[in-house]
């Protein structure tokens, strides 16, 4: 059956006030279900933590050091799961939270660990739910950004396909906030080749990494024959549109 890593940006999992947006998390259940019940095993991987660290916690957004945004994660990071578990609990679906690190990847025993947990997880029927762990991380020994976390799962899981959920229908030739004629690419056969072929603008407020990033996992996940699709999160019903053909999106294959 397929493997199937889906991650999703800070862009959408937030709402314009900086709150966990609970509408996309209650479209993204049933499409999770859907999956699952027609046999694809499913891996999240997801961004917020810190957001939602700032909206619980409000009078310490504006601390730049890093034990706070750290803090901030760790608030968070229970506010985020504590959404996702009510409204997947409402299709009855149960979640598992798994946080990594950069050095998780590095070490055999340590990914024997992840692998065989994700598999029972996945054998029983629940939804493992990925993010960087914070805590334990400084800035230089991160993975940095959650595109690259999924990249990384989908490698040692040897995942079938990554859907990126972002904030945009897919990756133009140059920034589509920028620039009202981008034009959008639907297929990639390489990405190296995109690299040089676009140019990449800023991010958007939330979020971290941007579209280089995505084109990093791309260069990750491609090798292995994963596809990769890069897709605009808050696109009701999007990643069974996907699959459909009824919604567009950049396909690296
Ligand atoms: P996420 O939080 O979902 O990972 P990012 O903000 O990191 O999203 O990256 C997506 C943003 O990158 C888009 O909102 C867009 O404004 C910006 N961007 C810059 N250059 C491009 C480009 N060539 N194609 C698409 N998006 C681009």
């Amino acid at each position: 059956s397929k493997k199937i890593v889906i991650k999703i940006g800070s862009s959408t999992i937030t709402s314009e006030d900086g709150t966990i947006d609970k509408e996309f998390i209650k479209n993204l259940a049933p499409q999770i279900k859907s999956l699952m019940d027609s046999g694809k095993r499913v891996i999240l991987v997801s961004s917020g933590a810190r957001i939602a660290g700032v909206s619980t916690i409000g009078k310490w957004s504006r601390k730049e050091d890093i034990n706070y945004k750290q803090a901030l994660c760790a608030i968070g990071q229970v506010e985020l799961m504590d959404s996702y578990r009510k409204i997947f609990g409402e299709y009855g679906l149960h979640i598992a939270q798994v946080l990594l690190t950069k050095e998780d990847f590095e070490s055999t025993s340590r990914t024997l660990n992840i692998r065989n947990t994700l598999f029972t997880l996945l054998d029983e029927g629940v939804v493992p739910i990925i993010n960087e762990n914070d805590t334990v991380c400084v800035e230089e020994i991160k993975i940095g950004d959650n595109d690259l976390m999924a990249a990384r799962t989908s490698e040692l899981w040897g995942g079938d396909l990554l859907i990126i959920l972002s904030d945009i229908v897919g990756i133009y030739d140059k920034s589509p906030t920028e620039n009202k004629d981008a034009k959008l690419i639907e297929i990639v056969n390489d990405p190296y080749d995109l690299e040089k072929n676009i140019s990449i603008g800023k991010n958007s407020s939330f979020g971290t990494g941007g579209i280089a990033t995505k084109i990093k996992a791309a260069k990750i996940v491609t090798p292995y024959g994963t596809s990769l699709i890069v897709a605009r999160g808050k696109q009701k019903n999007i990643i069974l549109d996907l699959s459909e053909g009824k919604e567009k999106g950049t396909l690296f294959l």
